[in-house]
Formats: structure tokens, sequence, C-alpha cells
């Protein structure tokens, strides 16, 4: 079958005949329809310190995807060929103490599909059948190529309660983007989204930001007051992995405000502990999906009209797969979706 592989410890990606995946006995065997390109797919491309001392080569990559089941392994009753799944790409140990309690998505062993395990970008995928998620029938296959990052986006915006709430995000990248989506289907009132690309605040808009802050024009407390928030915002969601943006977080929150914190920050940052300790701020870190109460969230989401497809600027055939990674090194690109059909 054709795969993305990263083929040498070097920058880059190599479109390569390798052999179909092994179905073990619990396992489900997807052909690919559709798939999209993550922040992570582009670290691992370019071949970045944190790719270098995780990614073994060589090693087919990718972990959101959308595709038919076509083969099921002998232990598996619940799925059948036919079926149009998405797969969660963190594989569980199962059991450590959290797995064992039913908290798999804080599981300390996970592995990665696409970074530790052979990935998505591919004509077939196989995964344990305890990561695949059976969507909707007439879900648009674009939206379901994105149910990992959307769920990173709800996992996100659904830890606290959002409804008549003001709610704060920094980094308007697709996640960003679609958290604001998620923020006003889940009835929040103001949703104000920061950026310092024009574009990303455009798309953020789009997708139902009430406002968008270009912080290198405007001051986030200027945008508080003229919105009439004498507190500050009730829910923080961090999106872009700035120091300085969770900083300036931190300084707009009301007293008993809320963060979720998704953005992985390079290297260590310094914030000021007296705003968090004064003001009784509540700080939350997040990592991947809640399995699988988010995938069922985002499933009934969607189902009742959450749109999120603005997210998506580019669709092309997987043989194209090198103009989708320009687009999104030269940040032109949000979500671009590869098509395995075509
Ligand atoms: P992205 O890099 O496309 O988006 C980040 C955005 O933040 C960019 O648009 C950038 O312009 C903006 N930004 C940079 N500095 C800013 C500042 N000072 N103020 C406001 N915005 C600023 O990333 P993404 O794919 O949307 O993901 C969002 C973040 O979440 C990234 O840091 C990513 O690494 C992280 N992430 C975490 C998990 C997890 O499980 N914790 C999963 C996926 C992604
Ligand atoms: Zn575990």
């Amino acid at each position: 079958m054709k795969a993305l592989v990263k083929r040498e410890a070097a920058p880059g990606l190599w479109l390569e005949e390798v052999p179909m995946p092994e179905v073990g006995i619990n396992d489900v065997l997807v052909r690919v329809k559709r798939t999209a390109i993550c922040g992570t797919d582009v670290h691992i491309y370019n071949w970045d310190h944190w790719a270098q001392k995780t990614i073994p080569v060589p090693m087919v990559v990718g972990h959101e995807f959308v595709g038919e089941i076509v083969e099921v392994g002998a232990n598996v009753n619940d799925f059948h060929p036919g079926q149009i799944v998405s797969g969660e790409g963190h594989v569980v140990c199962g059991r450590c103490r959290n797995c064992l309690a039913g908290r798999r998505h804080l599981c300390a062993h996970t592995s990665g599909v696409g970074v530790n395990r052979p990935g998505a970008f591919a004509e077939y995928v196989a995964l344990p059948m305890s990561n695949v998620w059976e969507h909707k029938p007439g879900i648009d296959l674009d939206v379901a190529a994105l149910f990992d990052p959307l769920g990173n986006a709800v996992h996100t915006a659904l830890q606290y309660d959002l409804l008549g709430e003001d709610v704060l995000i920094t980094g308007a990248g697709p996640i960003g983007a679609m958290a604001a989506a998620v923020c006003r289907h889940a009835g929040a009132r103001h949703v104000v989204v920061t950026d310092l690309n024009p574009q990303r605040l455009e798309l953020a808009q789009r997708l139902g930001a009430t406002r968008t802050v270009d912080v290198r024009h405007e001051k986030l407390s200027d945008v508080q007051h003229e919105l009439g928030l004498a507190e500050g915002f009730d829910v923080g969601l961090e999106m872009s992995g700035s120091p300085a943006a969770f900083r300036d977080m931190l300084a707009n929150m009301c007293h008993g405000g809320k963060v979720a914190i998704l953005g992985i920050p390079t290297e260590e940052m310094a914030i000021d502990w007296n705003t968090v300790i004064f003001n009784m701020l509540t700080l939350k870190g997040i990592y991947g999906r809640e399995m699988y109460e988010t995938w069922y969230k985002m499933s009934v989401m969607v189902e009742s009209g959450l749109d999120i497809s603005p997210v998506i600027t580019h669709r092309l055939p997987y043989t194209e797969f090198q103009r989708g990674f320009d687009a999104m090194l030269s940040g032109e690109a949000s979500k671009v979706v590869l098509n395995w059909e075509s």
C-alpha cells in the first residue's frame, strides 16, 4: 500500500510503498478515506528536536483520519466492515490505575498513532478496537477527518460551564478557532479570541468568535472594558503555547476564573503566581481527549449543528501532500485535508 513515511532521520516525508499493517485479534483494519495534517505532523516533517527524540524511523506518520472498516480481528464483535470510523490517536495501556478506573485519558503509558506506532497517512491503518469511534451516518468526511483536533478543542472548552459565560481564547490556530465555534454552540456570551495573525483571526470570526483581538495593535484590557466586562473573563482557554498570551490571559481573568491550558510552550515559562493566588484562579492542563466522552459530545454537537468546516482551508489528493505541508509551513493553511480516494 501507499503511505507517507518518515524514511530517514532528516527533514521531509516520502510517499512510498510499504507492507499492509498486521491486523491482530483485537484490531480493526480501516481503508483510509481522508486525513488531516496536524501541527505534530509538521514537527515530524521538520525533524525538530522533539521529533528527533520521539520518532523511530522508518515510521508511517499521521493520526487525523476517517475511513471505512474493511476487516476485523477474531475477538472483535462490535465493529464490522462498512462502518465509517475515526481513531483515537492515543493508545492506552489498559492496566495502570487510571485505565483500570476508566480514566483512560489519564493513562501514563500512552503510545501515539503515527508517532510511536504506524500511522494513518496511508491507504490502510490498523487500530485496537478500543480506539475506534464510529461516526453518525451521513457525516461530512472532511469534518470527520478532524475529530482528533476537534476533540482537543472540545475537551478543553468543556472543562467548565460555558452557558452565559464570557470566554477568552488565546491563539486562533485551527484548535482555537474550532474552540470558538464550540463555545458559541455551548451557549457562551462573549467569545473573545486573540492572535497576531490577521488571517487566523478572520477565520476565528467566521467560526463564531464574537470579538477578535490582534494583540499587536490592541490591548486585551481595553477590549474587556469595551465589552463591559468589569470583572474579567470567566473562562480562559490557552491555545497558543505563547508565554506572553498566557500571562495576558491570567491578568484578564475574573476572580475565581477558570483556565484550561492546551497550548504547549516550547520552553519553561514564568507566570505571576500572585495573580493566580489572590485572584483565586483555577488552572488545569489538558492533553488529548477524554475517552470517549469527548467523542460522544463531538458527534452530538456536529449532529446538532456545530459547523467547523470553515477551518478547512485546503483540500488536496494525497499525492499532493507536499503542497499541503508547504501550506502548513507558510502559515497560510489552517487545516489541510488529504483525500486518499483520489
Ligand atoms: P497553531 O500553532 O496552529 O496555533 C497557535 C496560534 O497561536 C497561532 O495562530 C499563533 O499565531 C498564535 N499565537 C502566537 N503567539 C500568540 C500570542 N502572543 N497571542 C495570541 N496568539 C498567539 O496550533 P494549533 O494546532 O491550533 O494548536 C494549538 C496549541 O495546542 C499548540 O500549542 C499545540 O502545540 C497545542 N496542542 C496541544 C495538544 C494537547 O493535547 N495538549 C494537542 C494538540 C495541540
Ligand atoms: Zn494506562
